[in-house]
């Protein structure tokens, strides 16, 4: 499992790339530093990160002069601490001001904040994190500081980090170990610097993609002694922890926060009724008004791309192999086609099913001149685009992600991120999403680490519902909403608790893959 994986990053403005890693020991240990050059084309041709969490990273300082390796240089903050590697600690104004800008979005945590003033439930916590290091982050951070936890971060992703938050979470005390553009040999060697540290060993795990976990499964087994938990946020670390979990290798409880009900409607539903256009207009600058749009697969995913589209006052139309969701799409005032009714006329595919080869080339043969064919669903498969490099067809690069792809007889169709996801390829993630994933990750932790011994056993769980509940309600009063209260005789008619969990754990928008165990509520 430690071996080749295939992973997908989110690479600033320049979009997802799928590459082959290994781990370190693999390749070269991290010890033996590799010369500036070699560490520059490493951090060109490697990508390491989640396949499926985000980073809104936006870079507004250009560094990309200062070629001098972090790891080459003296830094202190103001306070005098080393203890940190980041690109430039000079840029720390800049990062504080994206962080404030990111709490404004964030209002759960901030919540967080002002009511642990009195208690600190994550104090003695000691918590190793490996993440996309964006604003977003650094306000989980610290709010986990305000918790009453230590952090020590890397990077899950070597192109995600933020320079400037790097360098102010840096700034305010935190030993954050990454920068922008890591090779994959400093890639290990943050995360080292984060764990392997004399005097300080944690006890609690936050992951996002499973590297950090497997990092110390590999070198430090027997920390785990001390380790109360790990919480995972992207579907390939809750993959890797159900397969230690079946191998009977998972040695602490872990919560898998990816299959939260809160998280997945925002990821799934809400982000991309929002971002389907933002992708789709950044790349085109087109016009939604008339234009005729297939989406295929009409989930969650589907249901968010439909709705802003029609929305937009495009004509939409569905498709579908469950008839229940063919069911809601007419029910919702779509048309339900097979893809072959339609693609000669529609003007923009775009693909949602998480399913394979859903395009293929003989749909991209008979699409219409100028169709622009996009995905939002599954990593790079739904669109057979390998079909595409046929000696017959010339592709032509004309923006960042946009590629036309030309016919013989000069018919072109608009292929955007190669078939990857164009959202999180060509589009930011609306911090507001990004604040119930936070969230959900600081409960989860503080639940596994105040977890009373024998609740959670060496297996993976999903956040118990009344917490997931929590995470929302949170998240309320941002739009001023007023919450009805049950009364005692309505809770008694029902058979709930007042103050929930007010559905059963069963209850959920999206059936999750996994055996999935729920904790017992706090
Ligand atoms: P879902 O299971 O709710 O919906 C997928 C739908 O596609 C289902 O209704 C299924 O019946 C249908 N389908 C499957 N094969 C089909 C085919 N050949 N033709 C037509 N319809 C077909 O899943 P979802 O939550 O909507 O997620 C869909 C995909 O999007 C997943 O791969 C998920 O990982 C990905 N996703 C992307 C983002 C993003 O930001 N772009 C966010 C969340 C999830």
């Amino acid at each position: 499992m430690l071996g080749n994986k295939k992973k997908y990053i989110v690479n600033g403005n320049s979009g997802i790339r799928a590459q082959q890693i290994q781990f370190a020991d693999q390749k070269q240990e991290f010890n033996k530093r590799p010369t500036k050059i070699g560490r520059r084309s490493l951090s060109r041709s490697i990508s390491q990160s989640s396949t499926d969490s985000y980073s809104s990273a936006a870079s507004y300082t250009d560094s990309s002069d200062d070629e001098t390796s972090p790891r080459d240089k003296q830094q202190k903050n103001s306070k005098g601490s080393s203890d940190f590697c980041v690109k430039n600690i000079k840029q720390a104004e800049f990062g504080r001001r994206e962080i404030e800008i990111a709490e404004q979005e964030m209002p759960a945590l901030m919540a967080l904040r002002k009511r642990a003033q009195g208690e600190k439930p994550l104090a003695g916590a000691k918590i190793v994190g490996c993440t996309h290091i964006t604003a977003q982050t650094a306000v989980l951070m610290e709010t986990l500081g305000a918790l009453g936890a230590q952090c020590r971060w890397a990077a899950c992703n070597i192109y995600s980090t933020l320079n400037e938050v790097a360098a102010a979470l840096a700034e305010s005390g935190f030993p954050v170990f990454a920068w922008k553009g890591e090779s994959e040999d400093d890639f290990w060697w943050c995360i080292d610097r984060c764990v392997n540290v004399e005097g300080w060993q944690p006890n609690m795990i936050l992951d996002d993609g499973g590297d950090l976990t497997h990092w110390i499964y590999k070198k430090y087994p027997n920390m785990f002694k001390k380790i109360k938990g790990i919480v995972e946020e992207s579907v390939t670390g809750v993959h890797r922890l159900y397969q230690l979990s079946k191998a009977g290798k998972l040695c602490v409880p872990a919560m898998n926060v990816n299959d939260s009900v809160t998280k997945q409607k925002f990821d799934n539903l809400y982000c991309c009724r929002e971002s389907i256009l933002d992708g789709l207009k950044r790349t085109t600058d087109m016009m939604f008004g008339g234009k005729q749009v297939v989406v295929c697969g009409y989930g969650e995913v589907g249901k968010g791309c439909c709705a802003a589209l029609k929305a937009m006052g495009s004509i939409v139309y569905v498709t579908e192999i469950d008839p229940i969701c063919a069911l809601q799409a007419c029910m919702d005032g779509f048309r339900l086609v097979k893809l072959n009714e339609v693609i000669r006329q529609v003007d923009i595919v775009i693909t949602c099913t998480g399913n394979k080869n859903v395009v293929t080339r003989e749909h991209l043969d008979r699409m219409k001149n100028s169709c622009i064919v996009c995905n939002m669903g599954h990593s790079n498969t739904e669109i057979d685009v390998a079909s595409l490099r046929t000696p017959e067809l010339t592709w032509e690069r004309v923006r960042s992600q946009v590629d036309h792809v030309i016919w013989p007889d000069g018919k072109r169709i608009v292929l955007l991120a190669e078939g990857r996801l164009l959202n999180l390829s060509c589009s930011t993630v609306p911090t507001f999403v990004l604040s119930i994933t936070a969230t959900t990750q600081a409960l989860a932790l503080i639940e596994l680490y105040n977890a009373p011994e024998g609740r959670y056993k060496q297996d993976v769980y999903l956040l118990p519902k009344k917490m997931d509940e929590y995470v929302a309600s949170l998240h309320l009063p941002t739009f001023d909403a007023h919450l009805t209260e049950l009364t005692d005789e309505q809770a008694k008619y029902l058979g709930l608790n007042k103050n929930g969990p007010f559905k059963p754990n069963y209850y959920r928008c999206l059936a999750p893959t996994p055996p999935l165990k729920t904790g017992k509520p706090g």
